[in-house]
């Protein structure tokens, strides 16, 4: 009887805990073309920085009160405030190229391309709606931290989830969703190991 009561007790202060905590956001990496060995494991480490940031409450806090000139939300947010945004990425439910459960894995098919003579180092990587492919530009890649990887991961993932932005260097392009996001998960990163990378870059999507 006693033991019984001592379970009680326990579960009845682990059940708060346990509603409170969130199903951890995860990367499927499911293909990884024209990655060396050494790409790959760059990769990886990306991989891992991306769910350490991602599932951490400086991410959450930063998404729910991320603002644009003093007014809160993204902008081009699919007429979602911050908390939905969170909520919606944490999911995992990708709607591009097709709409997936809730698994709570972030899909990935990744292909590492030559950037043509005329794209810039600055064009990070590119993707598109019919598609689940997300190409990687090979220069950006091979020069870039981590944090910056991870940046673009997330970046670029974010247009599965249905957000997009403008084109051109808007004055609004960097609160958008994949630019937000993605800035918090490098600036984050950059806190976490001490990388640095602060200009803007281009999404060629
Ligand atoms: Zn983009």
């Amino acid at each position: 009887m006693k033991v019984l009561k001592l379970m009680m007790l326990v579960l009845t202060m682990c059940v708060p805990a346990m509603a409170q905590a969130q199903q951890p956001l995860l990367m499927n990496i499911r293909s990884a073309e024209n990655f060396s060995n050494q790409q790959y494991n760059k990769l990886m480490q990306a991989k891992e920085l991306v769910e350490m940031i991602i599932n951490s409450a400086a991410f959450k806090s930063r998404v729910l009160s991320f603002s644009s000139n003093g007014v809160q939300g993204f902008v081009q947010n699919n007429g979602m405030s911050n908390q939905q945004i969170f909520d919606y990425l944490m999911s995992g439910a990708e709607k591009y190229p097709a709409q997936t459960v809730a698994d709570h894995f972030m899909d990935y098919d990744l292909v590492l391309y030559k950037p043509k003579w005329y794209q810039s180092k600055k064009v990070l990587g590119y993707t598109s709606q019919d598609t689940s492919i997300i190409h990687i530009n090979k220069k950006f890649f091979n020069d870039a931290e981590i944090n910056q990887i991870a940046m673009n991961l997330v970046h670029e993932w974010t247009h599965k989830m249905g957000f997009g932005h403008d084109f051109k260097r808007t004055a609004r392009r960097p609160s958008s969703v994949p630019y937000g996001i993605g800035y918090i998960i490098r600036d984050l990163g950059n806190k976490m190991y001490g990388m640095n990378m602060s200009e803007e870059m281009d999404c060629n999507h």
